[in-house]
């Protein structure tokens, strides 16, 4: 730390995401990652003639990408605003609306620290000891609320039924759903935004666009929510998502077909990856994510991620109170997943 770092920062303890190895032939079930290339309309998309305009800034209101989402959930395109990641989204989110926040105490490690980056007043709600979220503990927060839908790294889901009734229950609190996991078999809360305004949903191109790399995310929500987050991005980085980013995720949102087969090979991959666990004595929450959230009944979380990482497979394990008896694991291909489940069958072996 340097002797010029702003004393409020000086406490402030970043977020590690998962690790990118670079040149290690390992199989990658760590940061939830697509294990499926972008849709080749998207490598069609990133042509010659728009590398070669890189010399020009990007459309400010990345407006071919703001179409594309609005069309996709029949929103104007007032309702809708582009950012670098829906990291990006949810820190536009802190900085406008997040003065008091709550969120439950296993979600998604970045809310905490974002939390602490802008100074809001953060209050963590537990999860249920079965790592639900309960929707009337929310009821009347009296503050901007936060959950990521699937939950994080549970993967556990609230209805579109049970998220209205944590809206109606906070009619003058803002209440932001996060869901970067819900094309896996969820049912976004996004039809409920023509009744509701104090919904905003943030959503990302990361996982079910396989577009991790383009960093690509989204917020939907009314005109005037849209406006104020606008407003925050166009103070920060107005150009915040480039030009190669905004073909790729235009592409990526217009071929539907590609999508859907995607996700959909990832939803059975998880159910049957789910079934071969618990079959070896695993707790498996019934997630739906692409990941598994998984406790394996012989050794530690850590001990197993380790144990799997000297196999040549990565998975992630939380150092953190509660869930540092499970590892998340990514859905991926289904040679990968062989290749989880037989370096676990190797440890069970050498743990006997
Ligand atoms: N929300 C949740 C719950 C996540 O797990 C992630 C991925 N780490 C994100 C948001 C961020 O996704 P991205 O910035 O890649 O869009």
């Amino acid at each position: 730390m340097s002797r010029f770092l702003l004393p409020r920062l000086s406490s402030l303890t970043a977020y590690v995401p998962g690790e990118q190895p670079r040149g290690e032939k390992l199989v990658k079930l760590n940061t939830n990652e697509s294990p499926f290339p972008p849709s080749p309309k998207v490598l069609e998309a990133l042509c010659r003639a728009e590398t070669e305009r890189l010399h020009l800034y990007p459309d400010p209101n990345a407006t071919a990408l703001e179409e594309a989402i609005a069309a996709r959930f029949g929103v104007s395109g007032n309702q809708v605003l582009a950012g670098n990641g829906s990291d990006e989204l949810l820190a536009f989110c802190f900085q406008a609306f997040c003065g008091g926040v709550c969120f439950p105490d296993i979600t998604y490690g970045l809310y905490a620290v974002l939390a602490k980056l802008y100074g809001s007043d953060a209050r963590v709600i537990p999860l249920s000891d079965d790592f639900h979220i309960m929707p009337e503990d929310y009821y009347a927060a009296g503050r901007t609320i936060l959950f990521a839908n699937p939950n994080a790294p549970t993967g556990l889901y609230l209805t579109p039924g049970q998220v209205e009734r944590i809206l109606r229950n906070n009619p003058d609190s803002l209440v932001i759903v996060d869901e970067a996991y819900i094309d896996f078999g969820g049912e976004s809360a996004a039809p409920l935004l023509s009744r509701c305004d104090n919904l905003l949903i943030v959503q990302t191109f990361s996982k079910s666009y396989s577009l991790a790399g383009a960093r690509i995310g989204f917020a939907l929500g009314c005109e005037s929510l849209i406006d104020d987050l606008r407003r925050v991005k166009f103070s920060f980085n107005p150009y915040s998502v480039n030009r190669l980013s905004i073909l790729a995720g235009a592409a990526a949102m217009a071929d539907e077909p590609y999508f859907t087969a995607c996700t959909l090979a990832v939803t059975r991959t998880r159910s049957i990856v789910a079934a071969e666990l618990r079959a070896r004595g695993f707790e498996v929450t019934d997630s739906m994510g692409n990941f598994l959230f998984v406790r394996p009944p012989f050794q530690s979380g850590r001990q197993f991620a380790e144990g799997l990482r000297a196999r040549g497979v990565l998975v992630r394990h939380f150092a953190k109170p509660r869930i540092d008896g499970f590892v998340r694991v990514t859905i991926g291909m289904p040679e990968q997943m062989r290749a989880l489940l037989d370096a676990t069958d190797q440890i069970m072996e050498e743990t006997e």
